[in-house]
């Protein structure tokens, strides 16, 4: 197993389970490396069901906050559009912070960190080789490519690479909310606050502990930093250093000009600023099978964040490793490795289309498209 993600940790989780040996390659040195990124959903049907084959469905349910599932969507002016409750009894999608979820996986599993590869070749005399960037190599009967949306795996599968949909996020925090910035921590309530105006939208999300990540999407182009007047029609000639905190907030106020106070207090208190443009697979990514070697997750199908892809990729890793854990010679693993693949690109591909759409609808020039998308997935 390439990679100590949702999707590999999950894979190796569930094989655990039924006591198969497993090995994980982390690039990281170490779990805690780096941020571990904002809260997850996890879906009853996709992420629950395969924390349920992992063993791991009560532990999850006494960590997740179901009431993270609220949300609240206000119209620039902060006018209140819509304002969403779970009930008490609501587990569809519970949140879970990235950092709780890849512990409670993490569990007893043996990963090797501060193990990159470089390169996976198939078909060698004793089975996939995989190359490390330390120089090292080694050969496996089968390399699951859980990698991510960057994989050094999928090019021993498949040409594909990611493109730009076309959309840049910029996210950034907000600490001790509750006791630091108490009209924000009301604002964003107990789940999520969400504002959406013309090719741009500001999203802010609890996680526990009075952390509060925020999201802010626009239109642009890759180098939208490079000419903030051509790009983005801000009267600004000179490019913007990314790195620099103060000016990235000031150009992001300005692009958001006009919109209510208390929204755009999200960017005014936000602490450090970081660049994530979107990139996705094409839609109904697939390959020609390849003894040996296979992906997961977002190697295999990377798309736009609407909530489904650590989802997925934690599915696919729990169904994987049931495969592989029944699976009772070469032939036969080979065999449940293309049954597995199939069953992924068919699910996939739905999701895919499904998440470009709504990524077109929620970061658009009709704003209203954005709710009409909301009442259409949360209708009570
Ligand atoms: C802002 C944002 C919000 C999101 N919100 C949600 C959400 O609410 N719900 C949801 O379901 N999804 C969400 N997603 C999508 C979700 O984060 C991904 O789909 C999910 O993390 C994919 O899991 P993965 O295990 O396939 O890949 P990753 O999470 O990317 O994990 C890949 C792992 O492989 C390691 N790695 C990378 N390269 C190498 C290498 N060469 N060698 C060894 N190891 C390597 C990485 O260090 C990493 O640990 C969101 C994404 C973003 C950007």
């Amino acid at each position: 197993m390439i990679g100590g993600g949702p999707a590999g940790l999950t894979f190796a989780r569930v094989l655990h389970r039924h006591d198969h040996p497993v090995t994980v390659l982390e690039r990281d040195p170490a779990p805690d490396a780096r941020p571990p990124g904002g809260t997850l959903d996890l879906h009853e049907k996709l992420g629950q069901l395969a924390l349920g084959k992992a063993g791991l469905l009560a532990e999850f349910q006494a960590l997740s906050r179901p009431e993270g599932q609220a949300m609240r969507i206000l119209d620039v002016d902060g006018s209140v559009l819509r304002d969403w409750q779970p009930r008490p009894d609501d587990r569809a999608n519970p949140e879970i912070d990235r950092g709780q979820l890849r512990d409670l996986l993490l569990g007893p599993l043996d990963v090797r960190w501060g193990r990159g590869v470089t390169e996976v070749v198939p078909g060698t005399r004793d089975g996939a080789l995989v190359r490390f960037e330390d120089g090292r190599q080694e050969t496996f009967d089968l390399v699951v490519g859980a990698d991510g949306a960057w994989s050094r795996v999928r090019p021993a599968v498949s040409p594909a690479t990611p493109h730009y949909t076309g959309v840049t996020l910029v996210e950034t925090s907000l600490d001790d909310v509750d006791t630091r910035h108490s009209d924000l921590a009301r604002l964003i309530g107990d789940g999520s606050v969400a504002v959406y105006g013309v090719n741009r939208a500001l999203v802010a999300q609890r996680n526990s502990g009075g952390h509060v990540k925020v999201y802010a999407q626009f239109r642009a182009p890759l180098d939208w930093h490079t000419n903030l007047d051509r790009h983005l029609g801000l009267n600004r000639r000179a490019g913007l250093d990314l790195a620099d905190v103060e000016a990235v907030r000031s150009s992001l106020l300005a692009l958001f000009d006009g919109w209510a106070a208390p929204v755009l207090d999200l960017l005014r208190h936000g602490t450090a600023f970081v660049q994530r443009p979107l990139y996705v697979l094409p839609v109904s990514h697939i390959w020609a099978h390849v003894p040996g070697v296979t992906l997961l997750g977002d190697a295999a199908h990377l798309m736009p964040p609407l909530g489904v892809g650590a989802n997925l990729a934690m599915l696919e890793g729990a169904e994987l490793a049931e495969s592989v854990a029944a699976a009772s010679g070469p032939g036969d693993l080979d065999e449940a490795v293309r049954t597995f693949e199939e069953q992924m690109w068919a699910r996939a591909g739905r999701w895919a289309e499904i998440t470009a759409a709504g990524l077109e609808r929620l970061v658009s020039p009709d704003p209203a498209q954005a709710l009409a998308l909301f009442d259409e997935v949360q209708p009570s």
